[in-house]
């Protein structure tokens, strides 16, 4: 897959693409990754790419022509239009779900704001879909940009050794995942749970998944809502509640 950042600071995206998972998983191949700065494509000869909002207001606006310009450019050097995302605080927020679907794509471009925001026409031009990354307001989208590619990157195929690798984190199931220990087994005087250590795989699979629930009922009882659980799941949750 190829996904194409768009942005005014190429250089904040670089040093990310190149580190860790995300930049093994280019130098594999499974993935590639360009920042394409809009700033090249402005008309103006004084480089500008903002100008003051209509109406008055605060701050500066993104203005329509060097973004639609850059877009109209990468589209023709993919010989086809890209999904266009527009980091957005106004967008839908990002869900591991929806990363899991983006991971299937071929050709994604990732649209980054500065300023204030961007010249509304140009968005109505050229955006299939706005994402946020949560309720909040950031100065940019590179940020975002580089959360949303992060994230759509450990689900493309390969990336990560197996599908295990991600299937049990937080969030991929609806649940969050159950609490991790490594080496040594007593640390501080708090030793390892017993059951980690007993060998019995069938008894450490259900301890990690009520693990799993007790962490989900505590910490986001809202996920359970949205998540479908076996009759022995909801005789767990109930006990937790009596308990409570
Ligand atoms: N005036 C805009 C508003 O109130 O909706 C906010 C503009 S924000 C200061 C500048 C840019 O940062 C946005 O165009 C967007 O690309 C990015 N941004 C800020 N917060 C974000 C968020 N929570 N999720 C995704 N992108 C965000």
């Amino acid at each position: 897959m190829r996904i194409d950042i768009l942005t005014l600071f190429p250089d904040m995206c670089q040093a990310v693409f190149n580190e860790s998972i995300v930049g093994r998983a280019k130098a594999k191949g499974l993935i590639e990754i360009n920042a394409v700065n809009i700033r090249d494509f402005t008309l103006d000869k004084h480089n500008r790419v903002d100008d003051t909002p209509y109406g008055g207001g605060m701050g500066m606006l993104m203005q329509a022509q060097p973004i639609y310009d850059c877009y109209k450019d990468l589209c023709s050097r993919l010989g086809k239009k890209p999904h266009l995302i527009y980091l957005s605080p106004q967008g839908q927020v990002l869900t591991q779900e929806r990363a899991k679907q983006l991971a299937c794509m071929d050709n994604i471009a990732l649209l980054c704001g500065h300023y204030e925001g961007i010249d509304e026409r140009v968005l109505e031009e050229i955006v299939d879909e706005e994402i946020s990354i949560g309720d909040y307001v950031l100065t940019g989208g590179e940020l975002p940009a580089l959360v949303l590619t992060d994230c759509i990157a450990r689900m493309v195929d390969g990336v990560l050794p197996n599908e295990e690798a991600f299937s049990l984190e937080s969030h991929y199931s609806g649940l969050l995942e159950h609490p991790q220990y490594t080496k040594p087994f007593c640390w501080n005087e708090k030793e390892v749970p017993a059951v980690l250590i007993s060998g019995h795989h069938a008894n450490i699979e259900k301890w990690k998944h009520e693990q799993s629930l007790k962490r989900t009922f505590e910490r986001r009882p809202d996920l359970l809502q949205k998540v479908q659980l076996s009759k022995s799941d909801k005789e767990y949750l109930d006990s937790l509640q009596k308990d409570k």
